[in-house]
């Protein structure tokens, strides 16, 4: 018998804002199957990292509803991975990406070990935390979140500052990582024209959702017009 696979997320009629009176992204409704890889997409400004915040737990909707496996974010924090948009360390910050992923009480040596290597910065083990590029510091911030074994890991723009082996490779990497550490995947994505190799589902954001689908049926032309104007060449956006 075919078995519906379970709703990982589910917003109704949510609204974010930061002050009373001023919510940023409006009436979002949607709902993110386990075990699929969704990405937000949207310009600059139109509220992605607010709607991750809000599916995060970090905000709570000033209207609607956000369920985390039908529960609320704040309950479900020991199921929920996020890479922010920015972490950084001073410099001479004196402790090793090893030291780094061990403060955090997760995982064994092997473990470490393991997912270290699987996100390609095995190398980068014994360095200080502080030297690293903002690609190399994401990864090993995705290997700190899935050492937590998460059921959702949310990321946020992880291509900017990305300087190892691209953004492509950095999306099979996604694919892989979901398999791999059976995950469903949700991440702000800049690159519209990688969203439909890799997404099963993309959600048009701007500052209300504008549509949400299998990456075919929601890019249309009009849709990537009303999110970036004419000039989607900035977006490196190839399908015409
Ligand atoms: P995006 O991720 O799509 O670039 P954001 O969610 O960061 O968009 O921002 C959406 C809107 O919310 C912007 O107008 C931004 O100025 C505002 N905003 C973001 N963070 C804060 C904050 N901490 N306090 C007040 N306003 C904020």
């Amino acid at each position: 018998m075919y078995m519906a696979k379970p709703m990982a997320i589910e917003l109704q009629n949510a609204s974010f804002g930061y002050q009373k009176g001023h919510d940023v992204v409006h009436d979002v409704s949607f709902s993110i199957t386990e075990g699929s890889i969704t990405m937000l997409i949207g310009p600059n400004g139109s509220g992605k990292t607010t709607l991750l915040k809000g599916m995060v737990g970090l905000l709570t909707p000033t209207y609607g509803t956000v369920n985390i496996y039908s529960g609320k974010p704040k309950d479900k924090r020991g199921i929920i991975g996020y890479v922010p948009q920015r972490i950084t360390f001073d410099q001479t910050f004196p402790i090793t990406v090893t030291e780094f992923l061990k403060s955090s009480h997760r995982g064994s040596d092997i473990e470490i070990t393991e997912v270290l290597d699987h996100l390609g910065v095995v190398n980068l083990a014994q360095s200080l935390i502080g030297t690293l590029s903002g690609g190399q510091l994401q990864r090993v911030l995705i290997a700190r979140s899935l050492l937590g074994k998460p059921k959702i890991l949310f990321l946020d723009e992880p291509v900017s500052g990305i300087d190892i082996g691209g953004e492509e490779n950095f999306y099979e990497l996604m694919k892989d990582i979901r398999t791999r550490h059976q995950v469903t995947i949700v991440m702000v994505s800049h690159e519209v024209h990688l969203v439909s190799q890799v997404a099963d589902q993309v959600i048009c954001v701007n500052k209300t959702m504008l549509c949400s689908g299998a990456p075919e049926e929601t890019l249309s032309p009009e849709i990537i017009n009303s999110l970036y104007g004419h000039d989607v060449s900035s977006y490196k956006h190839n399908c015409h």
